[in-house]
């Protein structure tokens, strides 16, 4: 994917940059039908019924209030930390401004913690810290929309995030500080927005309808200019301003009404809003990126094992070949430095070495073949004469070992469409495994090879021997790469050899074979011009060729 010019890397799993999903638009919808149903239940008549008040509302409130709003500004905070976006800047110093005028706001209201209230403040004060607090905000949101769309490459630069974050707490304190001092001190001067510490006067509309204006506007903003889920969450927050406005205004200003407290109510579920959604999103991207970084590491596991298997592979391909060399190459210079040097013998050892070298090439081309699919040519080819050509190949160890060997095949065999050498890795991996099983054993050494028509049309190759057998606990784990119970194994031998069969459109299983030895299957598909069915039709209608056939997949 490339890069948008100017965006950051991580932007994607930043809230403030992330689109809302469908859903999310949705609850958001959701949540302002509730808001709005909230009013309408209590605006009008209902709103002016004068409650009582409530001694622990206001601190109770003021403290939610100012604990949701400072945790909402330091999520903000870190994610401008991130994305070092002004935009994010001018919010985050937003709701720490809410949380910070909630404390003089608390302080100074009357008869919570002094009948006048405390600070020193007037009958005044706590009104217009009022206004000011919403007046602030929907200011803060505006400054946040009106820059989110500014040049992204325009962002504070990565060495001075820390000092920018405590250059705004810095401001945003100073400026609730100089908000407070200068309403508590020209207290008297102020237009009066309150007639008592209960009722507002007729000025109250005025201000709140300043206010409200201002949360309209940012409203209209945000919509007008709504990317992320920020701003839809924001949007749901001016909602709210606007309605906790017109509830404690309307139809009579006054504290404590049915509409005061549902204004509270409201707002105070509007600043929740945001934090409960940024907590759910934080959450929700922290679950991605960590499953996106769990994924990244099995990977690179995975290329990791790959590479292993690749180089396990080669090794394990070329290591017969290169014995057979080694043996060739030995008894060459065996036959050149007797007396009379049999120099026919030792030419016939060289044509060996020659052609096992040769053949190393090839198989180092089938592994890379094999990892390349397709890009070997087929041919036709008849799997008994390749059977006899492998056996002679390796005529000299099964002499050696003492093995005899017993081959039965049926009289008419159809043809296969194989990679000869691939083909012919498949049965040395075989037969060498069936010559190392039988080493160690006291007892008659004997390999029997069959080749069949198989009842699907098919051929079916079997390789018995009279080694040591497989353990049945281990008959499926036999075919997994890198299992061996070989001291000098390397456990790829069975998994290239499943890997090629079934490259072929066949299938290879250990048959349990009880205490006398191993038996290994595979079947082939027979060369379309031999058979007309299709490979599919014939492995599948099938039963299966024995009952306890194992190690399949
Ligand atoms: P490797 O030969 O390097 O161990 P293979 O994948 O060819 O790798 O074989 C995996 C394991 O399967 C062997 O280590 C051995 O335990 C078991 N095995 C394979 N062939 C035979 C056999 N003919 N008789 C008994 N065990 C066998």
């Amino acid at each position: 994917m490339s890069a948008v010019p100017g965006r950051l890397e991580n932007e994607e799993f930043i809230l403030s940059s992330l689109a809302p999903s469908t859903t999310q638009k949705r609850l958001a919808l959701a949540v302002v039908l509730i808001l709005l149903l909230g009013f309408f239940i209590t605006a009008g008549p209902l709103s002016s019924v004068q409650l009582a008040p409530v001694g622990a509302f206001v601190p109770a409130y003021a403290a939610a209030m100012l604990v949701n709003d400072s945790i909402t500004a330091v999520l903000l905070f870190a994610q401008f930390s991130i994305l070092r976006s002004r935009a994010l800047l001018a919010i985050s110093s937003g709701y720490l401004f809410t949380a910070l005028i909630m404390i003089p706001w608390m302080l100074t209201f009357p008869g919570v913690f002094a009948p006048r209230g405390m600070l020193g403040a007037g009958l005044q004060t706590t009104a217009w810290l009022y206004i000011v607090w919403h007046a602030g905000f929907p200011t803060f949101v505006i400054t946040y929309a009106t820059l989110k769309d500014r040049n992204p490459a325009r962002r504070v630069s990565e060495s001075s995030v820390r000092a920018v974050i405590v250059f705004s707490i810095a401001v945003t304190a100073s400026f609730v500080c100089a908000a407070t001092f200068l309403v508590i001190a020209s207290d008297p001067l102020l237009p009066h927005l309150m007639l008592d510490t209960v009722h507002l006067s007729s000025l109250w509309p005025y201000a709140a309808g300043f206010a409200s204006l201002l949360s309209l506007s940012a409203l209209v903003l945000l919509w007008v200019r709504r990317r992320s889920v920020l701003d839809l969450w924001l949007i749901v927050v001016m909602c709210a301003f606007v309605i906790e406005m017109v509830l404690i205004s309307f139809p009579v200003p006054a504290r404590y009404t049915v509409g005061w407290y549902a204004g509270r109510v409201f707002g105070f579920l509007s600043g929740c809003l945001v934090l409960f959604v940024l907590l759910h999103e934080i959450t929700t991207l922290y679950v991605r990126l960590l499953r996106a970084m769990l994924a990244q590491r099995r990977e690179r596991q995975a290329r990791l094992m790959t590479a292993d298997a690749v180089s396990a592979s080669i090794g394990h391909e070329i290591k017969q070949p290169l014995s057979a060399m080694i043996a060739n190459a030995a008894a060459g210079v065996r036959l050149l430095d007797r007396g009379t040097p049999d120099l026919e013998e030792a030419k016939l050892a060289f044509r060996e070495i020659v052609a096992d070298g040769l053949r190393t090439g090839e198989v180092i081309d089938g592994i890379r073949a094999m990892f390349k699919k397709n890009a070997r040519t087929r041919t036709s080819l008849n799997i008994h004469e390749l059977l006899r050509e492998t056996l002679a190949l390796l005529a000299g160890e099964l002499q050696a070992k003492r093995i005899s060997v017993r081959v039965q095949t049926d009289e008419v065999l159809p043809e296969v469409k194989a990679d000869r050498v691939q083909l012919q890795q498949v049965f040395v991996n075989l037969f060498t495994n069936a010559i190392d099983s039988m080493s160690s054993n006291d007892g008659p050494r004997v390999l029997g090879v069959t080749s069949e028509v198989h009842s699907s049309g098919g051929v079916i190759v079997s390789v018995t021997d009279t080694g040591t057998g497989v353990d049945p606990k281990q008959l499926d784990r036999i075919f997994n790469p890198l299992f061996t119970t070989k001291s000098h194994g390397m456990g790829m031998g069975f998994s290239i050899c499943r890997s090629i069969i079934e490259a072929h459109d066949g299938q290879l299983w250990a048959v349990a074979n009880g205490s006398s030895g191993a038996t290994f299957q595979f079947l082939l598909p027979a060369h379309p011009a031999d058979h007309p069915m299709k490979t599919s039709e014939r492995l599948n209608d099938h039963p299966r060729v024995c009952p306890q056939v194992l190690g399949q997949q």
